[in-house]
């Protein structure tokens, strides 16, 4: 154990309300372990937070020794930020509670919820806080960062439904940020990640929603360019109750999808209809008749069975890798590049998903919140998931070289919640113009920059720690 992680043991030990972990404890191997299985780190000790006091004491031991520290909710940042090795990681898990307000439709969560923690408390009262796809994702990170999901296009993003966070600062300080307290803080912090302090609680709007419909199909790899014409000519003028969009991938060898089909590429596609069912019928069916799509289904759902339904595509513990991006206009040769790479896609699991934003989340104005550009509404995610460490290199080549041939044709800008490790280099470009004031306030909050295991956004003083100090060991292969 170093002097500074010796030091914040010791200040922590006798007045900590959680468990503090180290190696040799029985819960450490468990505790250590992140969802994406390529980044294996080993922190030297996990605090892990009853309450806010507890992160408070942490925040303020691991400054005054120095040491090097991580903080995570539920701990699915695609570049593993939410650990590190041989520092402290202040884990929010214990601290998962939400009270839903049903009459004024709000609720007030804990920093460390799931997204399933929130939607189990809000669907009780028929009400929905616009997240992320999958519920064991981490609320923290997730809302920091932006947030899309199936409700955006109707409700926003995840961040442009937050009305206040309770955040504790590098100096140890508790601060509230909303409209009227410290407002600066409040812009920055919807959009601008984990880099100002650990938000201990989201104060934030809820929407009435209850069953949705959904429908599914998949279409064959050389239908793939009429059914994306159809639907990037159509998008732009559809209801903000339909999210339409598509994951191109090779298809799973499995009993509903026709045997000639299977290995092969194909664009699955997913329309969602919230609000008026017998109206969003129509909608969906459309999305799914417009070219031969296989193995259709059309379902009503309760909003919490569809959040979860996802979940078991992408469990913990496999190897993960994305890039992500936007285009302001989708071509004919970016989707035939997209298709022709799933001719050589390594893995089955790995996916490029193509969304289109618009909606509630275009009409914020760009200065409103810190997230970046709204004004590029395909959204292009790619996405690289297998589990034997002897593929990783063809799995991230793949993703490079494909994010390499489609990068010429995209607008500039990254969602951060989609940015892997390796991509210190596109964090300004993901705030674009809003950099500069991100900086400045970076630099009244965390003026030495202890929380810098995130997307990072310096400060502009002079003795700026930009290093993320010991992390471990590079776990990408060098970029060529
Ligand atoms: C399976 C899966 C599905 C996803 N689906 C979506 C999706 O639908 N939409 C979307 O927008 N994104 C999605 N993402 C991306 C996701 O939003 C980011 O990975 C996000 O960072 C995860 O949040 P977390 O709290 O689980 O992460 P963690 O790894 O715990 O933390 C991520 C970062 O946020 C910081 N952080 C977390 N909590 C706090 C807090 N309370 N206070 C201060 N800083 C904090 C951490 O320090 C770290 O830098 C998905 C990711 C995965 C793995």
């Amino acid at each position: 154990m170093s002097k500074a992680i010796e030091e914040v043991y010791a200040s922590l030990e006798r007045s900590f309300r959680g468990s503090l972990l180290r190696p040799d404890d029985a819960e450490y191997a468990g505790a250590r372990q992140i969802w994406n299985g390529l980044v294996a780190r080993k922190p030297a000790l996990i605090a892990r937070c009853k309450d806010p006091m507890d992160v408070q004491a942490a925040v303020r031991a691991a400054k005054s020794a120095g040491a090097i520290t991580a903080v995570r909710c539920g701990g699915h940042s695609l570049g593993g930020f939410s650990s590190c090795d041989d520092g402290l990681v202040i884990d929010l898990s214990p601290m998962r509670m939400v009270q839903v307000y049903e009459e004024n439709r709000f609720a007030r969560f804990q920093g460390g919820c799931l997204l399933g923690s929130i939607d189990s408390a809000t669907q009780t009262v028929a009400l929905a806080f616009p997240a992320g796809v999958v519920s064991h994702t981490g609320a923290g990170g997730l809302v920091l960062g932006g947030g899309t999901g199936w409700l955006n296009r109707l409700y926003g993003l995840s961040c442009d439904n937050v009305r206040g966070f309770s955040v504790i600062l590098a100096d140890g300080s508790i601060v509230h940020a909303n409209a009227k307290e410290n407002p600066d803080l409040f812009w920055a912090l919807r959009g601008g990640g984990g880099n100002f302090g650990v938000v201990t609680e989201f104060e934030v709007a809820l929407h009435p929603v209850s069953k949705v419909l959904f429908g599914r199909g998949i279409c064959p790899g050389d239908e793939a360019l009429s059914l994306l014409r159809l639907w990037r000519d159509f998008m732009p003028e559809a209801p903000d109750n339909l999210r339409w969009g598509f994951s191109l991938k090779s298809a799973p060898r499995v009993e509903n999808i026709p045997a000639h089909l299977r290995g092969r590429p194909i664009a699955s596609a997913s329309a969602l209809w919230v609000g008026d069912l017998e109206k969003g019928g129509r909608y969906v069916d459309r999305a799914l008749a417009v070219v031969n799509h296989h193995a259709v289904t059309k379902q009503v759902f309760c909003f919490r069975e569809l959040q979860t339904l996802a979940d078991s595509d992408f469990p913990h513990g496999r190897r993960y890798y994305t890039k992500a991006g936007y285009f302001k206009t989708l071509s004919d040769e970016s989707i035939l590049i997209m298709m022709e790479a799933l001719e050589t896609n390594p893995s089955v699991s790995n996916e490029i998903e193509l969304n289109y934003l618009g909606g509630a989340a275009a009409r914020v104005a760009p200065g409103e919140t810190a997230f970046g550009d709204r004004s590029s509404p395909f959204v292009l995610n790619l996405l690289a998931n297998w589990s034997d460490p002897a593929d990783d290199a063809a799995n991230i080549g793949w993703i490079r070289s494909l994010f390499a041939r489609l990068r010429p044709k995209m607008a500039p800008g990254v969602h951060i919640n989609f940015m892997s490790g390796d991509e210190d280099d596109r964090v300004s470009e993901a705030y674009r113009e809003r950099w500069e004031r991100l900086r400045a306030i970076k630099t009244i909050y965390d003026p030495q920059n202890f929380f810098r295991l995130n997307q990072n956004i310096p400060p502009l003083t002079a003795a700026t720690n930009t290093s993320s100090g010991s992390t471990g060991p590079p776990i990408y292969p060098r970029q060529t």
